[in-house]
């Protein structure tokens, strides 16, 4: 079995490790032309972090990931609406990691050249095109001078995020992804430790949030490298973005500086953090709206190719790791490819839609927005706002749910969890 795989993000990349696991040949074709440390932080739940455990891969997690201890749900005046542990400290076998989002691809990239023949990995090489019949599939790469190759295999795993052309070709029909109307800046600046050193905390109310954790050591004892995100309502839902989503993309101060004013946290001084942060970068919230299918004979998508969805829970990175255990396993134990790739989007594409949906709803976070309503300026007794009950409804509603998946993803139970 030989699979052809499009985009070497952490989706292409863990999906390429499983298969060489497994006793599977791939390849592997991305368009960028080196792998860079791009992106800030993102969070690695534990029934991701397990998968990568299984590739032994959770030492090297360690030396560059930061093991999440706490949660703290709060208003964007920093009054406590919900906290609990994670991870480890929550009951889990496997830690729960905040991760500079490009290091992780770094680390994944890096096993995959120790472990892969050589040859298997193709950078600068843009997947354009597929066609295939009933022995194979064969892709056309092209690279940057503009020469086309092709490439022939059993398989074609579409891993090429949000604006997949694997996903474009298998769904002429579909526009451009679906902006929620928030848009997303983000950043992570040398900053004093806060909760203890190891926490998430989320603030804010429907149309502004923000988010802060640690991914990284600091300059000094007493600082960490803090991720932080400022999410907030610049247009409604379905709106076109004012530009491209493109998670490279410098953000403003001038669009973000108004918005921080309305969050006085005492833990953490929002706007001194972001003006503490040289360059950060503005993204649209996007998804999509779940497909009926992601294969199509011997071709299908995983990750944000086959469910991009708003970065919630921790689910973006988290749900691509398992799309690709999944997928590998599901290819390791059918003869036939297209029966396997069934076998993968009947395991995967049910869970996958209902995060989706939920995240829309707010997710987790739905906690922090339903105090909003209820009592913009603050509250004597959260009790009488929303009972526990109620809060943990919310919270632990969302766990439940979005730990949808199937027995062969090997799935751990799931927190929720943050961006
Ligand atoms: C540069 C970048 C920065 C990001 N930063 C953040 C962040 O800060 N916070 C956050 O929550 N999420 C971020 N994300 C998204 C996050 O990585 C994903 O939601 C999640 O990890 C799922 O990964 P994926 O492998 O499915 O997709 P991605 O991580 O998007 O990877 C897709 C890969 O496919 C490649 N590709 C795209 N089109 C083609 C093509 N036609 N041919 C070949 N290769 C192609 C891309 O270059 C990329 O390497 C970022 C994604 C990227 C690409």
């Amino acid at each position: 079995m030989k699979v052809l795989i499009a985009g070497a993000g952490i989706g292409g990349l863990t999906t390429a490790l499983f298969l060489q696991r497994q006793g599977m040949r791939c390849e592997i074709f991305e368009q960028a032309k080196e792998i860079r440390a791009l992106g800030v932080g993102i969070v690695l739940m534990p029934h991701a972090v397990a998968q990568l455990a299984a590739l032994d891969l959770l030492p090297e997690l360690d030396a560059i990931a930061t093991r999440s201890a706490h949660m703290y749900y709060e208003t964007r005046r920093g009054q406590g609406v919900w906290d609990e542990p994670r991870g480890m400290l929550a009951g889990h076998a496997v830690p729960q990691f905040f991760v500079h989002r490009g290091l992780l691809q770094t680390m994944l990239f890096e096993a995959a050249c120790r472990t892969l023949p050589e040859g298997s990995i193709h950078l600068g090489q843009r997947f354009e095109a597929f066609r295939q019949t009933a022995d194979g599939v064969t892709v056309d790469v092209v690279a940057a001078d503009g020469t086309i190759t092709a490439a022939h295999g059993d398989v074609l795993v579409g891993a090429d995020g949000i604006h997949s052309v694997v996903r474009q070709r298998l769904v002429p029909q579909e526009g451009p992804p679906l902006w929620s109307g928030l848009m997303m800046w983000r950043g992570a600046a040398d900053w004093a430790t806060f909760k203890g050193g190891a926490s998430m905390l989320i603030a804010g109310g429907v149309d502004a949030k923000v988010v802060c954790y640690p991914i990284g050591p600091g300059t000094t004892p007493e600082t960490r490298l803090t991720n932080w995100v400022v999410c907030a309502r610049t247009a409604p839902f379905g709106a076109t973005p004012p530009r491209r989503e493109d998670w490279a993309r410098p953000g403003q101060m001038a669009d973000l500086a108004p918005l921080l004013k309305q969050f006085t946290i005492d833990t953490v001084n929002v706007d001194a953090l972001v003006a503490a942060t040289g360059t950060f970068w503005e993204y649209p919230m996007c998804d999509r709206d779940p497909i009926a299918h992601w294969s199509q004979g011997r071709v299908t998508l995983l990750g944000d190719a086959a469910h991009p969805m708003y970065p919630m829970g921790g689910n973006g990175a988290s749900q691509a790791i398992l799309d690709a255990r999944c997928l590998s396993d599901a290819l390791a134990t059918h003869d036939e490819p297209v029966a396997a790739l069934k076998t993968y989007e009947q395991d995967r594409l049910p869970g996958t839609s209902e995060i989706v949906r939920l995240n829309r709803g707010g997710g987790p976070e739905a906690v922090i927005d339903a105090i909003e309503v209820r009592a913009p300026d603050g509250f004597a007794d959260i009790d009488a706002v929303l009972s526990r009950g109620e809060r943990e409804q919310i919270v632990r509603g969302y766990a439940s749910k979005s730990s949808v998946m199937s027995a062969r993803a090997v799935a751990q139970s799931v927190a929720t969890g943050g961006r």
